[in-house]
């Protein structure tokens, strides 16, 4: 029986750890498919689990890591055969299923996607979970018949992962995007993915009015609170904003009004459970329209050995974009 390294999160008097560990293919959950990692990535609810600020890991113990790409090592299922590029996203991996921070995974191949043709394991890693639902969102707003000649689009939590992705994607498809963020300094990179104009975050984080002088004809959110709130108030008519996150917090101290006064939609995006068709769907419009220089420009590497550190450091808003580690 084979040995490998993963992160381990138990369960605590107080809370949870997190360590580096040696676990063996006893351990594995079930699954008809088992992958060699080679490569996961940092997303905030990476952050959440591994800190244990907030209860996403709901097994233990758990190997935390909600992404991963790797290589059939043995496979059950009928879609996938040793040696297969796969990528998985999703599916509570990481939250109840263990998950991608290990040298080895084992999963149902109904969670695995194909590797998508034009993207490289580190590539799809960059673009993660964070970046699929940036895909999904921009996605959810194409089918609501949202277009770039209705108005300028609004992206919060741009210089985050889902941000990052969700300004290049819009920009590349001919939007005007208005990228919102704390940190000024990022204004030549996010300028760099294709970001027309610079909103700094305290503009929209703090309690506002029901309704605002019309500023945007779509929105990508990964902020949530407060600053959804002023996003939906300060959209124009039948504008339609795509949810996707809470780094401000979960709640949403809106009204109606941007609702049934200005016909405003609020696109719910949920990249776990996303059913496969729109899964493959999304992957494929990444791959094809996602400009792979910016992509780079917005990838941070790491070894696996950080990966706690940078835990820590999405969650107090230390990262840019996107971070890909590299577990072989
Ligand atoms: P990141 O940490 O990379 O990005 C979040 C960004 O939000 C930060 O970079 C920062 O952007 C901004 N931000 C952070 N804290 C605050 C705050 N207190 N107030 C206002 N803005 C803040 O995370 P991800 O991009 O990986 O994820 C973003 C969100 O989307 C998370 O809440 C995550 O849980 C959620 N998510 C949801 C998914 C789904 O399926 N619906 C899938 C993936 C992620 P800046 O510095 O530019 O201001």
């Amino acid at each position: 029986m084979s040995t490998f390294k993963a992160i381990r999160i138990d369960k605590a008097e107080k809370g949870t750890t997190a360590a580096y560990a040696d676990f063996s293919d006893a351990d594995l959950m079930d699954g008809d498919v088992t992958v060699r990692v080679t490569h996961s990535t940092v997303n905030y609810k990476d952050g959440l689990a591994i800190t244990g600020r907030s209860p996403v890991v709901r097994r233990f113990p758990m190997i935390p890591g909600i992404d991963f790409a790797g290589v059939v090592e043995t496979s059950g299922h009928v879609g996938f055969k040793p040696g297969d590029a796969v990528v998985l996203t999703g599916w509570g991996v990481g939250e109840t299923h263990l998950g991608g921070f290990a040298q080895r995974a084992r999963v149902k191949g109904d969670w695995l996607v194909p590797l998508p043709v034009g993207l490289t394991a580190a590539q799809a890693m960059a673009v993660g979970t964070a970046g699929f639902t940036a895909g999904l969102a921009v996605m959810a707003l194409e089918r609501h018949g949202m277009k770039p000649t209705d108005g300028p689009v609004i992206v919060t939590g741009a210089a985050g992962g889902v941000g990052s992705v969700a300004v290049a994607l819009l920009a590349q498809a001919g939007w005007r995007v208005i990228a919102s963020t704390g940190r000024p300094e990022e204004a030549d990179y996010l300028k760099g993915l294709g970001a027309a104009e610079i909103v700094p975050r305290k503009e929209l984080s703090d309690p506002g009015r029901p309704l605002g002088k019309e500023r945007w004809a779509a929105g990508v959110d990964s902020v949530g609170s407060h600053t959804l709130a002023n996003v939906l108030a300060q959209s124009k008519y039948h504008a339609a904003i795509a949810a996707c996150g809470l780094a401000q917090g979960m709640d949403l101290p809106a009204s109606v009004a941007p609702f049934i006064l200005r016909g405003v939609a609020l696109l719910g995006i949920d990249s776990v459970m996303c059913p496969m068709p729109r899964r493959l769907e999304a992957w494929a419009k990444i791959a094809r329209d996602l400009d792979k220089a910016k992509l780079a420009a917005m990838t941070t590497t790491i070894s696996f050995d950080r990966v706690i550190d940078a835990a820590t450091d999405i969650l107090d808003g230390k990262i840019r974009g996107r971070v890909v580690v590299e577990i072989e």
